[in-house]
């Protein structure tokens, strides 16, 4: 399973001002982001420019701040960097946070919401409905929890 040190060792400048929070079962949601943005930077001709700032679990999503650095006024490049990290957000909702395998939306007594394979599963939680899809304005982003591929359409 790759680790989120993993992570901060193979894209050691993007990540030099991160703090990252989250469990290690999200690091390849991360990893994934990354390389998609290394191949973004590439591609638009920004490299070194984007730094992950922070990346944590909030309301059992993955949540993450990023620096465009030089590459801010890209309009291009930064709307393909949000579909990336929209990709991201919604990946995490269905991949469980300790381990990375498929997970459930769940929620405890409290109203505290976790996603968690089988064996994660706390015991004292409930699966809570779950989508497959998430909207930002008009784009909407819909994943295939089998594969974790995720597809976006619509105007953002
Ligand atoms: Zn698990």
């Amino acid at each position: 399973m790759i680790r989120l040190k993993d992570v901060v060792e193979h894209h050691p400048v993007m990540t030099e001002k991160a703090t990252i929070l989250c469990a290690d079962g999200w690091a390849w949601i991360i990893a994934s982001f990354l390389n998609s943005v290394a191949a973004l930077e590439r591609r638009h001709g920004h490299e070194g420019s984007f730094r992950l700032r922070y990346a944590d679990e909030q309301m059992a999503e993955l949540t993450m701040r990023v620096d465009y650095g030089d590459a801010r006024d890209d309009e291009a490049f930064v709307s393909d960097v949000l579909d990336a990290l929209d990709s991201a957000i919604l990946r995490s909702r269905h991949y469980c946070e300790v381990c990375g395998e498929r997970g459930t939306l769940r929620c405890d007594e409290l109203g505290w919401l976790t996603v968690a394979c089988e064996e994660h599963t706390e015991p004292d939680t409930v699966q809570m409905p779950q989508q497959n899809w998430r909207q930002v304005g008009g784009r909407v982003y819909e994943i295939d929890p089998e594969t974790g591929t995720v597809n976006a359409r619509g105007e953002r």
